[in-house]
């Protein structure tokens, strides 16, 4: 009888471990523990979590172990994730990897962990993230950089990097993330894992900590693509408060895992493969391309005219969002206040200034900029056109083809530090991943590949407005025919 112990348990995949826990081979509460222990050794260095908590996550481990035995177990009872600290969850510290709310326990629980806990899911704690997810390295954490598991050296993307590294390192099977500029895909890709940004609206918003409204979008992070589906059965689904949330009958978005991919039309964007894409990610791609035609696909030359504008665009109208969104961190009603002020004004100035990093200020003040009267036309109005213009060139390639293919980050993970001092080329960073944000669209990530250095490639598979269930169908079928998903760094078999 497997123990809870071995070294597979935490190697296992969400499906494994609830057919494990269904067999009675290990309890969730041994299963908790295993992680736990694993957290505790490997923690310190990779810097995944920002909050664990072993009595509460244990807690809920002994209560599904109770529900379990009163036979009311559902698929996910007693599974572990992890949520990303932008996730209110009740009790917990709940940061957004920020100095504004480092001392910040949420009283509620946000839509996708109340889904979660409904479904008897255990919580190992929350997940280091750039503040207020604003990056793709997960260097501005006010909590410290997180190190990816493959390279303690290199970076593991961001804004989900904490969730991205535990995934990887196997201190959680699956995790939480959000995406509003490719937040759960870049992440996901740095780190050899899969990651899922849903339709905009397919998940509530609800008690997720915003960033800019009108694209964010949370979503499950996991190693396989089954797991993926597995985790976003339980997140989506309406939820009245949140105005932007999709009145849409639930759905199993594994209801096609098992379809063959014959006939299949893949769209190429002649703009994905491009200057500026690193010639080991191109051949990775290329070589996942490769199996795709095996597996019965044909490929489609598509373009996308407009993508080019999409990191422009996204600079214009996320900070705009964010200016407004972050308002709220006052030092009145909570987060941080300065010890001294002189007056109400004074109080706000040296809270904010306190409270907020680098980043989260330069967002603020380019938002500021873009909406202020006499800029707002030029700017803004502008970006909202483009936007459109963005979102059509999508609507049209998709006559063409069923999904689109590409990389999801232009290189691979890039070295702590390296992009920190820069900021035009970070945003670049996610020049593959904020089209589909601004258009609305659903997009995956999962590993393909490695490059020179053994640090993983990740593909990205984009779908139209809620495909979630074909993409994830060809996303299993690639990972049916390969095994880069089953690779995993040497300091997470230790
Ligand atoms: N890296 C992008 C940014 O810094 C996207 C972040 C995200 O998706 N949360 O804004």
């Amino acid at each position: 009888m497997p123990q809870a112990d071995t070294p597979a348990m935490s190697n296992a995949t969400l499906k494994e471990l609830s057919a494990q826990l269904a067999a009675k081979a290990c309890s969730s509460v041994e299963l908790a523990q295993d992680f736990i222990n694993k957290i505790n050794i490997l923690n310190k260095d990779l810097g995944c979590y920002v909050t664990v908590d072993a009595a509460r996550t244990l807690a809920q481990a002994q209560a599904a172990d109770a529900r379990r035995a009163a036979g009311n177990a559902g698929t996910l009872t007693g599974v572990p994730l992890a949520h990303k600290d932008i996730f209110c969850a009740k009790g917990w510290l709940t940061t957004c990897g920020s100095k504004m709310l480092a001392n910040f326990v949420a009283p509620y629980d946000a839509h996708v962990v109340e889904r979660c806990d409904a479904a008897g899911m255990v919580t190992l704690g929350k997940t280091n993230m750039d503040e207020f997810a604003m990056g793709s390295s997960n260097e501005t954490s006010f909590f410290g950089a997180v190190r990816n598991p493959w390279n303690r050296e290199r970076v593991p993307g961001g804004s989900s990097g904490g969730s991205a590294a535990a995934v990887a390192a196997r201190l959680a099977p699956a995790a939480t993330g959000t995406d509003t500029g490719g937040s759960i895909r870049q992440p996901a890709a740095l780190t050899g894992i899969c990651g899922l940004k849903p339709t905009y609206g397919l998940v509530s918003r609800y008690g997720m900590i915003a960033f800019a409204s009108s694209l964010d979008q949370a979503g499950p992070m996991a190693r396989t693509a089954e797991d993926l589906g597995l985790l976003l059965n339980v997140m989506a689904g309406h939820d009245a408060r949140d105005s932007t949330s999709l009145e849409r009958l639930a759905e199993d978005y594994n209801r096609d895992l098992a379809k063959p991919l014959k006939g299949l039309r893949v769209g190429l964007p002649k703009e994905f493969f491009a200057a500026g894409l690193s010639a080991d990610v191109q051949k990775a791609i290329e070589a996942a391309i490769a199996e795709y035609k095996k597996l019965g696909a044909t490929v489609v030359d598509i373009s996308l005219p407009n993508m080019g504008l999409s990191v422009a665009v996204y600079y214009v109208l996320a900070p705009a969002e964010a200016s407004s969104n972050l308002s709220r961190f006052d030092g009145v009603r909570y987060g941080h206040r300065a010890a001294e002020y002189t007056d109400l004004l004074d109080m706000y100035k040296r809270s904010r200034g306190e409270g907020f990093g680098a980043e989260v200020k330069r967002r603020i003040l380019i938002g500021t900029y873009v909406l202020s009267h006499g800029y707002y036309d030029a700017y803004y109005i502008r970006a909202q056109k483009l936007r459109r213009l963005i979102a059509q060139d999508f609507v049209d390639a998709f006559r063409h083809c069923d999904v689109i293919m590409g990389p999801t980050s232009p290189t691979t993970a890039f070295k702590i530090g390296e992009k920190s001092s820069d900021p035009v080329q970070m945003y670049l960073s996610d020049i593959y991943t904020i089209a589909v944000n601004l258009a609305g669209l659903p997009g995956i990530s999962i590993p393909c590949g490695f490059d020179g250095d053994g640090l993983p490639v990740g593909l990205q598979i984009i779908g139209n407005y809620f495909d979630e269930a074909r993409m994830l169908n060809v996303a299993h079928q690639y990972q049916l025919a390969t095994d880069w998903h089953q690779r995993a760094p040497a300091v997470s078999q230790g």
